[in-house]
């Protein structure tokens, strides 16, 4: 049987967590999370991350700095995880579902400026397969009504748009580093921001509400509750298994590269005989790799190739169910105009195995098994 997926494993991961171990610290904020932080600040040129324990997380803690009140709206698109809504909700905000384009499966930048009303506050790109969303039109657009822009780069870890890496862009940038993404820790995931201002109250919440991250520097002598807050720190035992897919994300880039483009050589045949179509990446973009994606037909013959696949002992899957059609969804949000996309690609759409330790002589088995798929 050829997973779907499987997290990534380089090598010294489990060195990483005995030394951890054996440093005798266990809890958030040691060694081995400052340092992730601090690769990933140097790296994608950011001034604050904070490692968090999702990227769920990163989604609430950034809801919560955008500071919104009870009926304040957030424009998103529904094709995404149900994540980038939740964190938004839970802060009493009213959800604003705008459509894709059907070419990168992205929020419909032309469609935004429609959907602010006088009560949005947040544009909510999301950067689907870490693909990124058209950034200086949104930038623009959130520029020009006062929005803030959190990015939901769950998939968009070392992806770029115009140079720039892909959570760097908007006010904040979430990252995810679950098991199915490209570098993981098993659950977590990284709330990122440029702005100095945010810091202290990024802390805080992130330390349940107390000042205990300036007592550990020093800069006062006890620590209290000064806000509200919760506890989005992850473990050092996390923490030092992301380190060693970190030291080592060019050959986990590389390998993820390999797959990508042995699925979109070998399968272009079948794109320019009509059967299905690829995946698009606009030029400004470098992509990671993330996912590789085909479109069919319809759910029909969907079904029916995922089907076909398991037989030949290939998990195949698709996602989402378009949010503003399930039931939280439609109580906690609505459609601005109309799902032309959203609902039909989201119905199109099949994802192909794609994991580190995924096999070459198995990318091959699955290119062969597509091929000989007779009812497209
Ligand atoms: C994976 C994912 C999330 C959630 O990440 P977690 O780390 O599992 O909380 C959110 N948004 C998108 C687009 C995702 O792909």
């Amino acid at each position: 049987m050829i997973d779907f997926n499987r997290p990534a494993f380089v090598g010294k991961e489990l060195d990483y967590i005995k030394d951890a171990v054996n440093r005798g610290m266990l809890c958030g904020d040691g060694a081995y999370t400052k340092m992730c932080s601090q690769w990933i600040q140097e790296k994608f040129q950011v001034n604050h991350v904070f490692l968090t324990t999702s990227c769920t997380h990163a989604l609430e803690m950034a809801a919560y700095l955008c500071d919104l009140k009870p009926g304040d709206e957030v424009i998103m698109p529904s094709y995404t995880f149900v994540s980038t809504a939740d964190a938004f909700v839970l802060r009493g905000a009213r959800i604003v579902f705008v459509d894709i384009r059907p070419d990168t499966m992205n929020i419909d930048e032309k469609q935004i400026e429609g959907a602010v009303t006088s009560r949005t506050r947040v544009i909510v790109p999301v950067h689907y397969a870490g693909v990124a969303c058209e950034m200086d039109t949104i930038m623009g657009i959130a520029k020009k009504y006062g929005l803030k822009v959190v990015e939901d780069a769950a998939q968009g870890v070392d992806a770029f748009y115009k140079g720039k890496a892909l959570g760097t862009i908007g006010d904040f940038g979430c990252y995810s580093f679950h098991e199915t993404k490209n570098y993981t820790m098993g659950e977590g995931g990284a709330l990122l921001f440029q702005d100095v201002r945010y810091q202290e109250q990024a802390e805080i919440l992130r330390e349940k509400g107390t000042d205990r991250s300036k007592f550990f520097r020093g800069q006062v002598d006890k620590y209290r509750w000064v806000d509200y807050g919760s506890s989005y720190l992850p473990s050092e035992l996390n923490a030092a298994y992301l380190y060693a897919q970190l030291e080592e994300y060019q050959r986990i880039n590389k390998k993820r590269m390999d797959i990508y483009q042995y699925y979109h050589r070998n399968l272009k045949h079948l794109a320019e005989e009509g059967k299905i179509q690829q995946p698009f990446v606009p030029k400004e973009c470098i992509h990671n790799a993330h996912m590789y994606y085909i479109k069919v037909r319809d759910i029909t013959v969907r079904t029916k190739l995922i089907a076909y696949l398991r037989e030949k002992g290939i998990m195949s899957v698709f996602h989402y169910v378009p949010l503003h059609s399930a039931p939280a969804g439609k109580k906690f949000g609505r459609f601005f105009g109309e799902d032309v996309y959203t609902t039909r690609e989201s119905e199109r759409i099949l994802r192909l195995p794609m994991f580190y330790n995924l096999d070459m002589e198995d990318v091959k088995r699955i290119v062969d098994a597509v091929d000989g798929f007779k009812e497209f």
